[in-house]
């Protein structure tokens, strides 16, 4: 199946309300240009190297997500265009992004990533060091960042009923914190869940993005 017939596939799943990030890491610009060309514009990328490679290299009016885990000395380098970075997990590195983005005269949108998985390789918050860095002081001082939503990954596991029920805790954290610190603003509304072998669960759950790769592009070759 051509990329193309991938998306087209895809689509038929995927409601109007939930948008569709391009996971393209380790894929060829080409391939990105062929997502592009099917009317894709949202792309998703987890390494900062090779991101700042491909930028150039494509249209303008792609929105570039960042979706891996991010190193503080390397956020100068997206900053000056990145649109959206989904995998928040400490203070330090929104403090960073902060001063960064003030640098470059822009706000940058983000995401705070969860821990609801099992597995300990996964990163994030858990809700209380959540709720307790939205109450920090030092959390008030920010300018230059702007919290749109909430991000996690499930265990990597064929029990769709535990997918779901971590997905669904996911949500629930995500229904409180909007109402506790955002409920008068409209912009904490991006909740990212969902990859190429959980995103209908996601979306069941309450996904309002998510994170394919795999189903559009085919394997990586790592
Ligand atoms: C690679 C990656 C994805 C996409 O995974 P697929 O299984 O290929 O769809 C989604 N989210 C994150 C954080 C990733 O690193």
């Amino acid at each position: 199946m051509s990329i193309a017939e991938n998306l087209k596939t895809l689509r038929q799943d995927i409601p109007e309300n939930v948008k569709l990030v391009c996971v393209s890491k380790f894929h060829p610009v080409d391939e990105l240009q062929e997502a592009y060309d099917a009317g894709e514009r949202i792309f998703g990328e987890s390494r900062v190297q090779e991101l700042t490679e491909k930028q150039p290299q494509l249209p303008t009016d792609i929105q570039w997500h960042f979706i891996g885990h991010l190193q503080t000395n390397k956020i100068k380098y997206i900053a000056p265009f990145v649109s959206l970075i989904h995998s928040i997990d400490s203070f330090k590195l929104l403090k960073e992004i902060d001063k960064q983005a003030a640098k470059n005269n822009r706000t940058i949108d983000c995401l705070l990533q969860l821990h609801i998985a099992e597995e300990d390789t996964k990163f994030g918050f858990t809700r209380d060091e959540l709720v307790q860095l939205l109450e920090s002081d030092d959390f008030a001082q920010l300018q230059n960042i702007r919290v749109v939503g909430l991000m996690g990954m499930a265990t990597y596991t064929d029990d769709e009923k535990q997918v779901a029920k971590e997905f669904a805790d996911l949500k629930n954290i995500f229904e409180e914190i909007k109402n506790r610190y955002f409920n008068d603003v409209d912009t904490f509304k991006e909740l990212s869940m969902g990859m190429s072998q959980d995103y209908k669960i996601g979306i069941t759950q309450g996904s309002t993005m998510i994170r394919i790769g795999t189903a559009i592009f085919g394997s990586r070759g790592y």
